[in-house]
C-alpha cells in the first residue's frame, strides 16, 4: 500500500512539474523571450526555447517526426508556413479566441496556422531623383523608365517569392512572368545583400528605388546606429497599388505542431500571443503591425500613416510558391 502511495505521489508530483511547453523559433531570441517569460510568470507553464532559422527548422522537424519535442512552431512569412503544413508537421487548432481575433485572411482555412503580426512589402525611393507623382504600383516597377535603377534582393528570398505569388494570384503566370522580365531588365545590379542592403543601396545612389519590408525601413530608423539612421532617413517610402487592391501584406506567424505533446499549453501560449498586451508588445518589438484589430501601433508605424492593405487570402501565396520560383528563375531574377 505505502508504494502505491508513493508511485501515486510521485505521479502527481511530476504530472505537477511538468507543465511546459517546447517552441521553435525562427525568431530571435531577443524579440520573443520577454513575452515567453511574461507567460510562464501568468501561467506557471514553463516555455522551452529553441531558435534557428525557419528553414533549418522546417526541416529539423520534419528529419524528428514523431519523435519532436517541439510543440509550437514561430517563424516568419506564409509561405513557410504553408510548406510546414504541406509537409504534414502541423495540426489543427480549434480556438474561437484565434478565429474572432485574426482576420480571415491572414490564418490558414484549416486553422492550422495563424498569423500574430502583420508586415507590408513596401516601395522606398530616393526623393531626390524620384518624384512621388511617378510611383503607382508594383506593377508599374517593369516599366522601362526605370532601366538601372531598381534594387531588390535575390529570387531565393522567400519574402520576394510571396510577392510573386500574390502576382501569380491577382494576374496570373503568363502576365505575372512579363512583369518579372520587365522588372528584371530595370535592375540596377545584381540581387546581393538584405533589405536593409537595398535600402543602403538607394541612399548610396546605387539605385533609386528598392522594394523591402515595412520592418526593416522602421527598424534601421530606430536602431541608433548613425549609419542605419541616416541611410534610412535619406529614402523615403511608397505604399504601392493605393489606388486598387493595396500594398502586399505577409506574416508572421504560429502553428501547432502535429506531434505535440504539450497540446494543452501549446494553444494556451498561441492564445497568450493574441492577448492585447502580447499583441502590441511582439509588433513593437519587431517594427511590425498587430494583427488583431484596435491595437496601438509604434509610433515610427504610426508616423507612416494608415495604408490600404491587400486582401489577397494569404493560403493562395502558399499555393503559387513553387511557380513563384520557377517564373523568377525562367524572368532571369538572380
Ligand atoms: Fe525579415
Amino acid at each position: 500500500m505505502k508504494i502505491y502511495l508513493i508511485v501515486f505521489a510521485l505521479l502527481f508530483q511530476s504530472s505537477l512539474f511538468a507543465a511546459e511547453v517546447n517552441v521553435y523559433s525562427a525568431r530571435k531570441e531577443a524579440l520573443i523571450k520577454p513575452m515567453l517569460d511574461r507567460f510562464s510568470e501568468q501561467t506557471g507553464i514553463a516555455v522551452n526555447l529553441v531558435t534557428g532559422k525557419a528553414d533549418t527548422l522546417i526541416k529539423r522537424l520534419e528529419v524528428e517526426g514523431r519523435n519532436s519535442p517541439a510543440d509550437l512552431l514561430l517563424t516568419v512569412d506564409v509561405a513557410r508556413l504553408i510548406r510546414a503544413k504541406d509537409l504534414g508537421l502541423l495540426q489543427s487548432v480549434d480556438s474561437s479566441l484565434l478565429l474572432e481575433n485574426i482576420p480571415t485572411q491572414y490564418r490558414d482555412e484549416n486553422n492550422e496556422w495563424f498569423g500574430l503580426s502583420l508586415r507590408s512589402r513596401l516601395i522606398v525611393y530616393a526623393p531626390d531623383r524620384v518624384k512621388v507623382a511617378e510611383l503607382s504600383s508594383y506593377e508599374d516597377l517593369a516599366d522601362p523608365r526605370w532601366k538601372n535603377r531598381i534594387c531588390v534582393r535575390s529570387s531565393s528570398n522567400v519574402y520576394n517569392q510571396s510577392l510573386v505569388s500574390a502576382l501569380i494570384a491577382h494576374h496570373g503566370v503568363a502576365t505575372t512572368e512579363k512583369w518579372a522580365k520587365g522588372l528584371v531588365s530595370n535592375f540596377a545590379r545584381k540581387p546581393k545583400g538584405g533589405d536593409r542592403d537595398q535600402i543602403k543601396a538607394v541612399a548610396a545612389a546605387v539605385c533609386d528605388i528598392a522594394l523591402v519590408n515595412t520592418y526593416y525601413l522602421a527598424g534601421m530608423l530606430e536602431s541608433g546606429q548613425e549609419a542605419e539612421v541616416k541611410a534610412a532617413k535619406a529614402v523615403k517610402l511608397f505604399w504601392p497599388n493605393q489606388q486598387d487592391r493595396g500594398a502586399h501584406m505577409n506574416i508572421s506567424g504560429a502553428a501547432i505542431l502535429k506531434h505535440a505533446r504539450h497540446r494543452a499549453e501549446a494553444q494556451q501560449l498561441l492564445e497568450f500571443l493574441m492577448s492585447d498586451a502580447a499583441q502590441q508588445w511582439y509588433a513593437d518589438t519587431n517594427y511590425e503591425y498587430p494583427v488583431k484589430q484596435g491595437i496601438e501601433i509604434s509610433s515610427v508605424l504610426a508616423n507612416w500613416g494608415a495604408f490600404t492593405a491587400d486582401e489577397l487570402k494569404l493560403s493562395e501565396l502558399g499555393k503559387y510558391n513553387a511557380e513563384a520560383i520557377m517564373l523568377m528563375d525562367r524572368a532571369g531574377w538572380k
